[in-house]
């Protein structure tokens, strides 16, 4: 099982992941107006499962749309812009279909960068036109690994694993003991640190 955090925060909107058997989806609601956008997997869309392999989370629709709804989030922060144009839009009812001259481009652009940063941080390799690069020049390792963080908690430092209290593992490393050279011509035993 995966463990996702079920609620991330960001300045514009919370964003809540609901990971139970029989509902995956994940909700943005945006602090400024109370508006909502649900995201739910397209289960068995061609066009989306192609998308998740490109950007490097083999068939895994599930992971491919938790990562790809905070990315939004995640990016639009991370581009000082006051929301997610893509993720506001559908919230207001305008998802990429406006006839507004602006939305369009901008929400293409974002969706691609989008998409972009999680094949980046999958594969670690750029977009065709290197969007991202022009996007986040020598900045992009540092929010590759904060968006990884971010959005995968096990990977944090100091990370409570939690089944790691209910089942205690012997220690992976025998304690060390001090080392002494093999004698000549006796059988070694073990690895080095039998009886220690
Ligand atoms: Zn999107």
């Amino acid at each position: 099982m995966i463990l996702f955090p079920p609620e991330i925060a960001f300045e514009a909107c919370t964003l809540r992941i609901v990971d139970s058997p029989h509902d995956k989806h994940v909700e943005t609601a945006f602090r400024a107006d109370g508006a909502t956008a649900r995201a739910d997997v397209p289960w068995g869309d061609a066009d989306h499962i192609a998308a998740a392999w490109n950007a490097g989370y083999g068939g895994d629709q599930w992971r491919m749309v938790v990562e790809h709804e905070v990315g939004h989030a995640f990016m639009a922060e991370a581009r000082g812009l006051p929301h997610s144009w893509s993720v506001w839009a559908a919230a207001h009812g305008r998802g990429g279909k406006s006839n507004s001259s602006e939305w369009p481009a901008r929400i293409r652009e974002e969706e691609h960068l989008v998409v972009a940063l999680q094949r980046y941080a999958n594969r670690g390799i750029r977009d065709e036109f290197d969007a991202l690069g022009q996007a986040f020049g020598k900045g992009l390792p540092a929010l590759a690994q904060r968006f990884v963080r971010l959005v995968r908690p096990w990977l944090r430092e100091g990370y409570d694993e939690p089944y790691m209290d209910a089942a205690p593992h012997p220690p992976a490393v025998a304690p060390a003991a001090p080392a002494e050279p093999p004698a000549r011509g006796k059988p070694q035993a073990g690895n080095g640190a039998a009886g220690a």
